[in-house]
């Protein structure tokens, strides 16, 4: 399975409180990857150095053959605007924004006209099964509606790589498996690698794989792929 992206040997700390040491992973192309592990454990950062919000203190990040870490600020956030999407816990939909807008904002701001990335939110809504729900403001929609729209406005660029910390976290687990469902069903459909960030094993059971993150370590749960 070809890599799309790895960590090697991070370290980081907040200040004095180490919160990586020593993590390595590997995602493989149209993987799903369920990253377990307790409160605290360092899964939540390791997320962050991957998709380039933080950087390392020492060690690696490769997506596509790139050293992203060595990127400056410029070129992670162009890397997480074209390459990437993220769920996170609580959707944090723009409140004053319809659920079409919400989701039509990546394409506004990588820069397409707004005519076309209203169409293509419509599209995915719809596809999503949640055309129905366009037009409201996240104070209209349920916990788990939210999240379904946070879902689409994660995929709307097509992201190679989807980071969701969490997604199910704030809902009941009826609610959880429908955004799951979701969720795998989506990025099945168009080959997008999913970096899952759950303490669920019932989330986790959608992987292909799960890790655990232990101290700021990552354990090997399940074989990984065939290089
Ligand atoms: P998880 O997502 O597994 O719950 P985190 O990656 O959020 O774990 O946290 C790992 C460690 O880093 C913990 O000790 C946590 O308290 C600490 N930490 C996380 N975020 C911050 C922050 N913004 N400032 C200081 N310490 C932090
Ligand atoms: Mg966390």
């Amino acid at each position: 399975m070809t890599t799309v992206l790895e960590a090697r040997d991070v370290h980081f700390a907040f200040g004095r409180t180490p919160a990586l040491r020593g993590a390595d992973l590997r995602l493989g192309e149209g993987e799903i990857l369920a990253v377990m592990g307790p409160s605290g454990s360092g899964k939540s950062t390791l997320l962050h150095c991957l998709a380039g919000i933080l950087v390392p203190d020492s060690g690696e990040i490769h997506f596509d053959g790139q050293r992203i870490d060595r990127l400056g600020e410029t070129g992670r956030s162009a890397l997480r605007r074209d390459k990437f999407g993220f769920v996170f816990q609580f959707g944090q939909l723009v409140p004053e924004l319809s659920a079409e807008e919400n989701v039509a904002l990546p394409l506004l701001l990588s820069g397409v006209r707004r005519s076309a990335a209203t169409a293509e939110a419509r599209v995915l809504l719809e596809r999503l099964g949640l055309d129905g729900l366009a037009a409201r403001t996240s104070g209209e929609l349920s916990g788990g509606q939210a999240q379904r729209v946070a879902l689409a406005r994660g995929l709307v660029a097509r992201p190679r790589v989807l980071f969701a910390d969490e997604p199910t976290g704030a809902l009941d687990s009826l609610t959880g498996e429908q955004v799951m469902d979701l969720l795998v069903g989506s990025a099945r459909a168009e080959g997008t690698s999913v970096v899952l960030v759950t303490h669920e094993p019932r989330v986790a059971a959608y992987a292909d794989r799960e890790v655990v993150v232990r101290d700021g370590k990552v354990l090997a749960l399940t074989a990984e792929p065939a290089a």
